[in-house]
């Protein structure tokens, strides 16, 4: 099975959100392009955010966030692997603020 196609079937696919791995349909998804440019296409696929981590994200630390998506090796790795090193990297972001407090 090709991973990508069935990823990219067509518009209505369900995706999934890169921060907190949450199946949405792609209607409900935000694109999220780590380099800002919607319009070049070629050879790259989108990451996507459900609505509530794009809100979170927007009024967040984004720029900690385009860091742990380079740490977790996004498109250089499996997306398996990268959600889960994504989630080991945002856990310890999160044990971090808590030995902050
Ligand atoms: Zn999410």
């Amino acid at each position: 099975m090709d991973f990508r196609n069935a990823w990219h079937r067509d518009t209505d696919a369900e995706v999934r959100c890169i921060a907190c791995g949450e199946t949405v349909t792609r209607s409900d998804a935000r694109e999220y392009d780590k380099y800002g440019d919607r319009w070049n296409r070629d050879n790259k696929s989108f990451e996507y955010l459900c609505k509530p981590c794009y809100r979170e994200y927007c009024h967040f630390d984004r720029s900690g966030l385009e860091d742990r998506l380079e740490a977790a090796g996004a498109g250089t790795v499996s997306r398996d692997a990268f959600l889960r090193r994504y989630h080991d990297l945002a856990d310890e972001t999160e044990q971090t603020r808590a030995d902050g407090r």
